[in-house]
């Protein structure tokens, strides 16, 4: 779990537009150099043997065999390097920098490959490049921040691509950002944007659980806030219903029902991005100086045996979790037992009807804000670990139940509706 709590130093945000300048001869140099980068340091790997120990369990005794392994060394030393850029610099006609950006792609996807062949999922084959782009280095990059331009350089002191973003729909948001990367295709551009992101900006702890109907925050002064996910239910169910009726009828006409599924598979994906996008944006908005805490609910898996008396569409949580890290800070807690831990005093509680959760000692509690409320002190204790709790949590966050309002519905709670469809306040 430590790995996924890493401290983000920057927000970065992409991108694409579209462009008409023939790009072919570029695009297609790029490739095979990148292509040509990727054979040569593939023939200089050196292939070192590995003894591996694989244990197994036979009546129930534990056995076992090993076996001998290949273990890329990957050359990454300063004269390979510097061959290996003379060598490809040889009749490239473009800038010199973007031999760099291949060698740059090239080292990456032999990376990446040789951390899936570690982990077994591939085998001993060389990667090969399909699809022709380019990845531009930032020195090629001239950004006019004021008039929205963006000038590329093709060849040095002779071709430029001017890119206009200044009527883009995102022009407004990326405002104060610095250009990073570019990567070009056939007919757009992705682009990226960065901004420097100051932790000791950070000065709340925000805990989120993920339900089925409504993710649930927990906000040291606000208390506890309700965001309503019915809409995006809905949304989803809209979609399902057709496609499950395509499915059952698939086999009547396969193509042309694959032709629908596709198009209707994509709807939805289109539809639930975009109020994920909507749903991250305001909440990054409306809390800019908190640091949010998700569940990592990929561990749940490890905990198959106790029971988990809640709707969980993890889909939903995935992807707002995912998204909302673009914008801000997200972290990740252990989900066991967060909500059936009582808030006030700590011991296990009993699940009740409906959406109560009961502790012997202290009474009943509404089981999402006993989610979001346990996630949030979680949330506390490891952003004082990981930051050493410098100027980041206010006096009060320390989770002590009395100094917080809307301790329970029943006791008078605050709740704040706020639906990216339909925000509004009750
Ligand atoms: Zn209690």
């Amino acid at each position: 779990m430590q790995n996924k709590n890493k401290l983000p130093s920057e927000i970065v945000l992409t991108y694409k537009i579209k462009h008409n300048y023939d790009l072919k001869n570029l695009l297609d140099g790029f490739m095979s150099t990148s292509q040509k980068a990727v054979d040569i340091i593939w023939e200089n790997i050196n292939w070192k043997e590995k003894q591996v120990k694989h244990r197994f369990k036979s009546k129930n005794k534990y056995k076992y065999y090993t076996t001998t392994r290949l273990i890329p060394e990957i050359p990454k030393d300063k004269d390979f390097k510097r061959e290996l850029r003379n060598y490809l610099l040889n009749g490239w006609n473009f800038a010199s920098h973007y031999v760099d950006g291949a060698i740059k792609v090239a080292y990456s996807t032999i990376e990446s490959w040789k951390s899936n062949y570690l982990d077994g999922k591939r085998k001993r084959n060389k990667p090969t490049f399909k699809r022709p782009f380019v990845r531009v280095k930032n020195t090629l990059i001239k950004y006019d921040k004021e008039n929205g331009t963006i000038r590329i350089t093709i060849k040095a002191r002779r071709e430029y691509l001017i890119l206009d973003i200044k009527n883009e729909w995102f022009f407004e948001k990326i405002k104060g950002f610095d250009i990073g990367e570019i990567i070009l295709k056939d007919s757009e551009a992705l682009i990226t944007f960065k901004k420097p992101l100051n932790i000791f900006d950070k000065k709340v702890v925000i805990g989120v659980d993920s339900n089925l109907k409504s993710l649930d925050l927990f906000h040291p002064e606000e208390g506890w806030i309700r965001i309503d996910l019915s809409e995006l239910r809905r949304i989803k169910n809209v979609y399902d219903v057709i496609i499950d009726k395509l499915k059952s009828i698939y086999k009547k006409a396969p193509k042309r029902i694959g032709i629908l599924l596709k198009k209707y598979y994509n709807r939805r994906k289109n539809r639930v991005e975009d109020f994920i996008n909507k749903l991250t944006s305001q909440l990054s908005k409306l809390f800019p100086d908190a640091i949010f805490i998700f569940e990592d609910l990929d561990k749940l898996s490890m905990y198959k045996n106790s029971k988990f008396n809640r709707d969980l569409d993890r889909t939903s949580w995935r992807e707002i979790a995912k998204r909302l890290k673009y914008k801000s800070i997200v972290f990740y807690v252990n989900p066991h037992y967060t909500s059936k831990t009582c808030p006030v005093c700590g011991s296990k509680m009993e699940s009740q009807e409906g959406q109560v959760v009961k502790c012997e000692k202290c009474g009943v509690f509404n089981r999402q804000f006993v989610g979001s409320f346990n996630i949030f002190k979680r949330g506390v204790k490891l952003v004082k670990k990981l930051l050493g709790g410098v100027g980041v949590l206010p006096e009060r966050s320390d989770g002590n139940l009395k100094t917080v309002r809307f301790l329970c519905p029943w006791l008078g709670w605050r709740s704040m509706i706020y639906s990216p469809m339909n925000p509004e306040e009750s």
